[in-house]
């Protein structure tokens, strides 16, 4: 899962406007920014089979990004140094609700992945597999995004005019590029997808800075 990430940061956002959006981009996918960069640290290992529907990618070996314990202790231990800091002391929610969304990417993974979600160690891996199910998968995920989408435009009350160009033509391009993924695709390999992967997320984290500190209501 790729853009599906994103609608539960959209969600947090949409609940609780003091959470700033761009940070919440970064936090539901920082078991897959670990994954990009232990992959080109050849750290974790992952291999390209095109027998597989949805996602190409065999994630054989990835005990230290998606492991459950391994991300509940990200996201325990990024909550316990955010509420080092004065800020997050008097508004402790909005470190809660970054640690929330770091451990929702473990759960919607769990949901879409096959069984390569090790519980803990390498061992006791579990997944429901939604990814054999390549149409319900774009499906889920593509719902997912789009609620959270529409729910955050909705609860800041829009943007102005070029910032709501930008937000809706970021939202439909990344849904078009991310639901054609997978089946019929050869990438070149498990490193180029990790490159590609940690250079969209910065990018997607830009856009939504520059969308948010232009919604109409601040
Ligand atoms: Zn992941």
């Amino acid at each position: 899962m790729l853009i599906g990430h994103y609608g539960p940061a959209f969600i947090i956002k949409a609940i609780d406007k003091k959470v700033p959006l761009w940070a919440l981009f970064i936090a539901v996918q920082v078991p897959d920014i670990i994954w990009g960069t232990l992959i080109l640290g050849g750290v974790e290992r992952a291999n390209i089979n095109n027998d597989l529907t949805s996602n190409p990618l065999d994630l054989s070996y990835m005990p230290y990004s998606h492991g459950m314990v391994s991300t509940l202790l990200y996201s325990l231990v990024i909550v316990g140094i955010l509420l080092l800091f004065p800020y997050f002391r008097r508004h402790r929610d909005v470190a809660w609700w970054l640690g929330a969304a770091i451990f929702s990417h473990w759960i919607l993974d769990f949901l879409s992945h096959r069984p390569d979600l090790p519980i803990w160690g390498d061992s006791m891996k579990i997944g429901l597999g939604l990814w054999n199910y390549p149409v319900w998968a774009v499906a889920v995920e593509v719902a997912i995004y789009l609620i959270g989408a529409i729910c955050y435009s909705i609860a800041v009350g829009g943007f102005k005019r070029w910032a709501a160009w930008l937000f809706w033509c970021f939202i439909v391009v990344s849904t078009i590029g991310s639901s054609f993924r997978g089946d019929g695709m050869t990438p070149a390999g498990v490193e180029s997808i990790a490159i590609s992967a940690l250079v969209f997320y910065i990018f997607a984290t830009v856009v939504i800075y520059i969308v948010e500190k232009n919604e109409r209501k601040p």
